[in-house]
């Protein structure tokens, strides 16, 4: 196979992957802002509060943990600032842990697409 197509495979492919990234960071960005306009600038678990000058340490937690599903009411968000968020995914974290038995008439399908399943194994490849 000649380099040269190699190298435009390998360009289409990187574009095709910046363009689904920089879609999902628009669609952050839009969820962002409209969770910031619907609720009070205050951690929903440590109950600390954000002003503009550190707000951008205020994230959107997904209650589902699903971020496809951003209703417009924002009923499926959840404000915490970046060490409560960090500590709400370790806890879901541990309940998908691999082998756990998932608890019958759990809520509703779960997604399989899990983006933290490598970084479970990953923290566990550590011991
Ligand atoms: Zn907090
Ligand atoms: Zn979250």
């Amino acid at each position: 196979m000649p380099p040269k197509k190699t190298q435009s495979d390998a360009d289409r492919l990187n574009k095709i992957v910046a363009d689904a990234q920089r879609n999902r960071e628009a669609r952050e960005q839009d969820y962002r802002a409209q969770a910031l306009k619907l609720y009070p600038w205050i951690c929903g678990r440590c109950r600390r509060e954000f002003t503009r000058e550190n707000v951008q340490e205020l994230t959107v937690h997904h209650r589902d943990h699903n971020h496809d599903n951003n209703p417009a009411n924002g009923s499926n968000w959840e404000l915490l600032c970046l060490y409560c968020h960090d500590n709400e995914h370790a806890r879901y974290l541990d309940q998908v842990a691999p082998g756990a038995a998932a608890p019958a008439g759990n809520a509703g399908p779960v997604s399989t697409h899990n983006p933290f399943a490598d970084l479970k194994s990953l923290l566990k490849s550590k011991d």
